[in-house]
């Protein structure tokens, strides 16, 4: 477009800004961002409000905050843009207090500022908080969505009050969805919840008979409660429906370049190196006392060859890619398709502090901000 000449206007930089959220890429947005000052493109409500989601895509809150308060006017887009951004960095302190701000400056809370206002009660287990604000939700006169309720499913599993969330499920009006039986038994899985977890499996396989991500979860839903026919039951359905797990994929962008990483995959040109960094990572992890949760790995293989496994996991190949080609203090900025295991977050951790590196992992679901040893979801996720 800039090659033919045509002026490009906050219109077009919407999309482009939008596009660079998709990323995640946060040194390409900066330049995006630089790009609209220097060509003094007007920063309307619906650009700023792009650019607050962008940055709070890009794991960088701060950035997005900086842009919210420079906001002359915030329209109810923009608010629910800057809460939803503190809800998925876990910042539920500040999610709460600007959902309060907007309701102060009688600006109507829209759909999407409950959906941030419960997902941050969600991350942070503050259940009474959350109750409060369906109430007032349901009290709004608006019809909640199913990604409303499968917030509050999120809230009373995450509290680990199943019966809670068992009851809330049941009770809703409309026929939930695979999302909100996966949030279900997801939560199964974590607390070894044999009977729920089994009852949430099948709902799902009638519901999505045909996704493999449900019989991956189920499979590895019985591998952590030990249920190992009911395991290779699953891994043998799979078999022969032809299905493949979707390969775990993480990116990290080194100088203007993105790396991709795929579990599995060990194409990278500097694979040698990477190689080295990863097994002094492990070294120095191990060194500390950390043992592999290898209930994490789901093949019927021997422990030292899950543990294996569970370092080739994508997110260690591109946090060793960090720590390869960045030096602190830039932080090393990682993004994934699937949720973050718990054995790849325990050793993120550890990588923090003992490495002495700020880690931003964006998973499918959240952002994890590893400092010194401590993640920001304080270990719900
Ligand atoms: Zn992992
Ligand atoms: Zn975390």
């Amino acid at each position: 477009m800039q090659k033919a000449g045509v002026v490009v206007d906050e219109v077009t930089m919407v999309s482009v800004v939008s596009a660079v959220g998709g990323l995640g890429t946060l040194n390409v947005g900066m330049w995006v961002h630089a790009f609209i000052k220097k060509n003094r493109i007007v920063m309307d409500v619906k650009l700023s409000t792009a650019i607050i989601d962008m940055y709070a895509k890009c794991g960088c809150i701060e950035k997005a905050k900086a842009v919210f308060d420079e906001m002359a006017a915030k329209d109810s887009r923009a608010w629910s843009s800057m809460i939803v951004g503190f809800a998925i960095h876990g910042y539920a302190d500040d999610a709460l207090t600007t959902f309060a701000n907007m309701e102060e400056s009688q600006v109507k809370p829209n759909d999407v500022a409950f959906l941030g206002v419960l997902l941050a009660c969600a991350h942070a287990q503050l259940v009474s908080e959350g109750q409060k604000h369906w109430a007032s939700l349901l009290e709004s006169g608006r019809q909640p969505s199913m990604e409303h309720y499968s917030c509050m499913v999120d809230l009373y599993c995450r509290a680990k009050l199943f019966e809670k969330a068992y009851t809330f499920i049941k009770n809703m009006p409309i026929d939930p969805d695979p999302v909100i039986w996966r949030t279900f038994l997801v939560a199964c899985k974590k607390n070894k919840n044999l009977e729920k977890g089994e009852l949430a499996g099948h709902k799902l396989l009638e519901l999505e008979p045909y996704n493999p991500e449900n019989y991956a979860l189920l499979s590895s839903f019985y591998a952590t409660c030990s249920e190992w026919s009911k395991m290779s039951h699953m891994r043998k359905l799979m078999r022969d429906k032809g299905f493949k797990t979707i390969p775990g994929c993480s990116s990290i962008e080194v100088d203007g370049t993105v790396h991709e990483f795929v579990l599995g995959d060990w194409s990278h040109p500097e694979l040698k190196e990477i190689r080295e960094v990863l097994s002094d990572m492990l070294k120095r992890v191990s060194s500390l006392g950390h043992k592999s949760n290898v209930s994490e790995v789901l093949h019927d293989v021997s422990d030292d060859v899950k543990e294996e496994a569970l370092c080739e996991h994508s997110e260690r190949l591109a946090i060793a890619y960090g720590i390869l080609k960045t030096k602190a203090p830039v932080v090393i900025r990682v993004v994934k398709n699937l949720r973050v295991c718990s054995d790849c977050h325990e050793v993120t951790k550890i990588i923090s502090r003992v490495y002495a590196r700020e880690i931003v992992v964006r998973d499918r679901v959240r952002f994890h901000r590893f400092v010194d040893g401590v993640c920001s979801c304080n270990d719900i996720w």
